[in-house]
């Protein structure tokens, strides 16, 4: 099955919005078993837009669009694809009156050039738009005039707003995905997400045990992140789900506690899961990471039964004014040491009361290494009922990625320390 994606915005080609669709629809769609054969980006204009729907048709089973179905001149797609197909656009009332009702319920007025997303080619299928007023269109184009023997493809557009594609994608489009384009063979995906290694100590760890299973139909795919590799299990065919049932099972034995997540789960969601679910609290002592950490905690839903507070302390009077780090110990081993990251990890700890504390103290740089401590350098503590921790870390990445990784790196201590003590309560 061929599959072909376009994506339309000049602020692509801009560099002005990154494609994100564009990773998004492939994983979405890999994952669902029909992995994405050509894609391509073009600009708002018409003379870009038709051509390359054209070429797409030319091709593929199934063009997916993005883009260019809202009210404004720039958005072409839905007028142009009718045109193309020599479809007439008619006025739906039902989507109309959706879009009335979407200002209504915000109490505002609806700009007379809304309608237009209201007008749906002949023979199209509507895809609701919850989040947003521009529906998405289905159409089966058949006969294909663009293909050769006319054979039949199936033509989806999609809205651009993010907010608005991912959840019509996977409410409407997927559904019509799995009447029209049956798998002639199961598709069996899992994904294993890992922490603490790089991807090629990860590889080395798992390919030669997963070799047999290779040779019967196993896919393998790595995908590294910041602090994070993700291990990607799949087969096709009749005996698909045993096959990554048993890579599934090896993986685990070989990388063990470095398991930390399947599919899409996030350190930080599992670390909440594990606090909620053992009733206890973490409390957060920044240096560095300047509150990436908290921001991560607080991403999650229901973060707030376990994160009673953080501090973002930089200096080193905040170190001492808010965690009570000592003046000896800032003046003996310097703002970056492991001592002081205990000293910051059970200050917070006793400011907040909380079961656990994380500190971090670290050179984001690009300045301020010394042979003793270079760019990178950073003490991560934990402290908890049994005591403190503390490691030294090396990450000498250009800031953000320091903060993330170093984020990662203490959520994980977190998060490996927890499931410890989920064995032996
Ligand atoms: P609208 O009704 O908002 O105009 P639309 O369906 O016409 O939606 P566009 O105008 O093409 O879509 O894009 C709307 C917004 O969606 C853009 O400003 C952009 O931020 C985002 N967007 C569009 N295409 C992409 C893309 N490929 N990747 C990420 N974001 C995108
Ligand atoms: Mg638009």
């Amino acid at each position: 099955m061929l599959v072909e994606l376009i994506n339309t915005g000049s602020e692509l080609m801009l560099g002005r919005v990154l494609n994100t669709h564009q990773q998004w629809l492939c994983r979405r769609l890999a994952d669902l078993g029909y992995v994405v054969t050509r894609q391509v980006a073009v600009p708002d204009t018409a003379h870009d837009i038709e051509p390359a729907i054209r070429i797409a048709l030319a091709h593929a089973d199934l063009v997916i669009t993005t883009g260019g179905l809202g009210p404004t001149s720039d958005d072409l797609t839905r007028e142009l694809i009718a045109q193309l197909l020599g479809k007439k656009s008619h006025r739906n009332d039902a989507v109309l009156a959706q879009i009335k009702n979407y200002f209504a319920s915000r109490n505002r007025p609806m700009p007379e050039r809304t309608a237009v997303e209201a007008l749906v080619p002949e023979g199209a299928i509507v895809l609701p738009n919850p989040q947003g007023t521009a529906p998405g269109l289905a159409i089966e184009v058949k006969p294909n005039p663009f293909r050769t023997g006319q054979k039949t493809s199936w033509l989806i557009m999609l809205p651009g707003p993010p907010r608005e594609l991912r959840p019509m994608f996977d409410d409407f489009v997927v559904r019509i995905l799995r009447r029209e384009f049956p798998l002639e063979a199961a598709f069996v995906c899992r994904t294993l997400r890992t922490g603490g290694m790089g991807e090629s100590i990860v590889q080395e760890k798992i390919e030669a045990p997963l070799r047999a299973l290779v040779a019967a139909g196993l896919e393998i795919g790595y995908c590294a992140r910041i602090g994070q590799v993700d291990v990607r299990l799949s087969a096709q065919g009749a005996n698909a789900q045993t096959t990554v049932d048993s890579a599934g099972k090896i993986v685990r034995e070989q990388l063990g506690e470095h398991i930390f997540g399947t599919g899409d789960d996030l350190l930080e969601g599992v670390v909440v899961r594990l606090l909620t679910e053992r009733k206890q609290t973490l409390a957060l002592a920044e240096s560095c990471t300047g509150g990436c950490i908290a921001h991560r905690v607080t991403n999650v839903p229901g973060a707030s039964a376990v994160f009673p507070g953080g501090f973002v302390t930089y200096s080193n009077e905040t170190k001492q004014k808010f965690l009570g780090v000592r003046a000896e110990t800032l003046a003996q081993h310097g703002a970056v040491s492991e001592a002081v990251a205990r000293e910051m990890a059970e200050g917070a700890r006793k400011q907040t009361s909380a079961d656990f504390a994380i500190a971090v103290t670290g050179i984001a740089g690009p300045t301020g290494g010394t042979p003793d401590k270079p760019v990178g350098t950073v003490f991560i503590a934990l402290a908890s009922s049994r005591g403190t921790e503390v490691w030294k870390m090396l990450n000498p990445w250009e800031r953000e990625t320091f903060k993330e990784v170093t984020a990662q790196q203490a959520l994980d201590r977190l998060r490996l320390m927890l499931q410890k003590l989920c064995k032996t309560p």
